[in-house]
């Protein structure tokens, strides 16, 4: 039974059903007109018996016993005794044994003689003629299946319909559940299909199908679509990783080679050690990155977050960011006191520190780098501005995504730089349930607006 498929359990639970149905229905029709034709049977002894002993006259002093009636009327065979219980005139039944059968007035009895069974009725009549009266007992005695029992062939002929019948529900049934499974029957293949080809791009499409197959089935696709995106995602992510990991690494084994086999002085030796420490460095930071990265993805547990005091925050950060970049650039802040808000400090330092960072990366020199710190009723805004080399329009849409870098003649990449900072800026405000834009002009500057929501 577990291992049946559910449209044959529906098409034998219903078949089931219908045999119950039907046949508690013929049963209860049985019952119903046997009650009633033994029921016409009795009354039609009775009227029977009634009539004949009605129609008695005397002849004289004596019972006329000359009828001008049959004592057989209506399948009664009626019969005539007189007050000493002595036959008069009448016939029993072939196979009906009267021996010993006693005299009760007006009461129908059933009587069983081996296999058949009759009803008797008696009733004792008072015949007056002219010359006098005499007492008569008239005794009317019934098959009791005489009467046509009309529901008993109806019974016999659906006994014989019933097996069609059932036949028939079970195959329309199993037609019926087959069609119905249809939707889910394609759900099942699609499903097959991915499991043993890992196809992702399968989809099952039930056209014109709105209801809840239909939904399933449309939230699978959609699911799958998302898996694919994420699958595709992930794929771009790890080629990319390991396309920025291979640069420095044949630079490295270059310089290395080159060092070992052409360098003769000192200062050769120095200056190809410097390329692989630089090298070296940009990998050390691609891995802490990607390593930040992988954790953001497995997203933090929003339930731990705490109370944070971005202002100080903000303001540690930003002289963290002047004590590093030691640079011409001056940065001035504009940080409202006390602005508080419920996430994770070293996330949302990270992110206050990667766009400070970019902001004295891509800034001019002697320019100025803004930053600010501003709380609303409802929600609060960080913005990092520069007056830097911008970024151009087409760019700015792509810069927050994974290892997407403008111009690399525009990017400072000895430092590092792996296209990765912007797109971590976006996750952690994401995760915080916040919102970024970017607002640029090149060689006019760039200007970063975080904004998030307080509950
Ligand atoms: P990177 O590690 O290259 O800085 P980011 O994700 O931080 O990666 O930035 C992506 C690109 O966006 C950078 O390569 C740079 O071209 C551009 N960019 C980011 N911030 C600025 C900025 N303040 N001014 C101009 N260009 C910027």
């Amino acid at each position: 039974m577990k291992h049946m498929s559910i449209k044959l359990k529906v098409t034998l639970w219903y078949t089931f059903l219908m045999i119950l149905v039907v046949g508690s229905v013929l049963i209860f029709m049985m019952l119903i007109s046997r009650s009633i034709v033994t029921r016409d049977v009795k009354a039609q002894l009775s009227a029977t018996v009634n009539s004949i002993g009605n129609a008695l006259s005397m002849d004289d002093e004596r019972l006329d016993l000359d009828l001008e009636f049959n004592l057989f009327q209506n399948q009664v065979y009626n019969l005539l005794y007189n007050d000493k219980k002595v036959l008069l005139k009448g016939n029993y039944p072939d196979a009906f044994v009267s021996e010993g059968l006693t005299f009760v007035s007006e009461s129908t009895r059933t009587i069983t003689n081996g296999e058949l069974t009759y009803y008797v009725y008696d009733r004792l009549f008072n015949v007056t003629g002219e010359e006098g009266s005499v007492k008569v007992w008239v005794r009317g005695v019934i098959e009791a299946d005489t009467a046509p029992n009309l529901m008993q062939s109806l019974f016999e002929t659906a006994l014989f319909a019933l097996p069609f019948m059932v036949l028939v529900a079970a195959i329309g049934g199993y037609l019926i559940s087959r069609q119905a499974f249809k939707p889910i029957d394609k759900l099942m293949k699609a499903s097959n299909e991915i499991k043993n080809g890992g196809d992702l791009s399968k989809r099952i499409v039930l056209q014109d199908n709105h209801d809840e197959i239909g939904k399933l089935a449309s939230n699978f696709d959609l699911m799958l679509s998302r898996l694919e995106n994420a699958f595709e995602a992930e794929k771009q992510f790890t080629s990319d990783a390991s396309h920025e990991l291979r640069t420095p690494i044949t630079v490295i084994l270059a310089q290395s080679e080159l060092a070992q086999k052409s360098a003769k002085t000192v200062k050769e030796h120095q200056e190809a050690l410097s390329v692989i420490h630089r090298q070296a460095t940009k990998i050390s930071h691609l891995i802490t990155q990607l390593l930040s990265f992988s954790r953001l993805d497995q997203s933090p547990d929003v339930s731990k977050f705490s109370d944070i005091d971005l202002s100080e925050l903000a303001i540690a950060i930003c002289s963290e960011q002047v004590e590093a970049w030691k640079s011409t650039i001056k940065l001035i802040t504009d940080i409202e006191d006390n602005v508080h808000m419920k996430g994770d400090s070293l996330l949302l330092g990270r992110l206050m520190n990667n766009l400070i960072d970019n902001a004295y990366q891509y800034g001019k020199e002697n320019g100025i780098i803004k930053v600010s710190l501003k709380k609303q009723s409802d929600s609060l805004t960080f913005i990092v501005e520069d007056n830097g080399i911008g970024i151009p329009k087409s760019d700015q849409a792509k810069i927050f995504n994974r290892f997407y870098q403008t111009d690399s003649s525009r990017t400072a990449n000895d430092r590092g730089s792996m296209g990765l900072g912007l797109a971590m800026v976006k996750k952690i405000t994401m995760i915080h349930g916040g919102d970024i834009s970017v607002m640029s002009e090149i060689n006019e500057g760039s200007k970063f607006i975080v904004k998030f929501t307080l509950y």
